[in-house]
């Protein structure tokens, strides 16, 4: 059966290089690419890490029944979960991995959760977490703050999900995730998915 596997994170906690690594290491497993409508950043390409939208045509897609789970991430700014993005996935016998804010993880392990493996990427400490986000600089200061704010509060969120994955050393991290994937995703004795 083919599973989900969701990987989320306070924003900053480094979870797009850990999906980023799975990806490139297992050849069944595919990104579902999410729909967006913040701006496009300068290194991103549509339809590979976002299909980026207005908000009317994503408020058109709501209506539509289009998403398996969508928020209102930051002010204005929408991201959701396509459910043809799964199935289409799913119809090439790939699992299929989500990287998605807290409440959106939460949200969809309620769609399948008998397939679905949660992970949450932590920092070691909070202060990390900024470090990280500042030195990013894709941000205005005002969206910079947004982030913060919000990271703040989903760091308290841990229990609500199957695994909690530290990321302090990041060699370290990529080497569990691998472990978690291969033990609770493709290992055939251990097919059954925590709750
Ligand atoms: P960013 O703007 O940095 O790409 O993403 C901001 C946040 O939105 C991240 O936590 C990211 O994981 C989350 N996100 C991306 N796609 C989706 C989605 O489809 N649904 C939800 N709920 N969050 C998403």
């Amino acid at each position: 059966m083919s599973k989900m596997i969701i990987v989320t994170a306070p924003s900053g906690a480094g979870k797009t290089t850990i999906v980023r690594h799975l990806l490139e290491t297992y050849d069944n497993l595919e990104f579902s690419v999410s729909v967006t409508t913040r701006p496009q950043r300068a290194n991103e390409k549509e339809g590979e890490d976002y299909y980026f939208k207005t908000v009317e045509e994503f408020k058109k897609l709501i209506e539509e029944g289009a998403f398996l789970e969508w928020q209102e991430v930051y002010e204005n700014q929408f991201y959701g979960t396509l459910k043809s993005e799964a199935e289409r996935l799913w119809a090439d016998g790939k699992h299929v991995i989500f990287d998605i804010d807290v409440q959106g993880a939460v949200n969809l392990k309620k769609v399948y959760p008998e397939r679905t493996l949660t992970i949450f990427v932590k920092p070691p400490r909070l202060e990390t977490l900024l470090e990280r986000l500042r030195a990013r600089r894709s941000e205005s200061e005002e969206s910079l703050q947004k982030r913060i704010n919000k990271a703040t509060v989903e760091l308290t969120f841990e229990k609500k999900f199957d695994i909690v994955l530290v990321n302090d050393d990041l060699e370290t991290a990529l080497m569990e995730a691998e472990w978690i994937v291969e033990r609770y995703v493709f290992d055939k004795k251990e097919m059954k998915i925590l709750n």
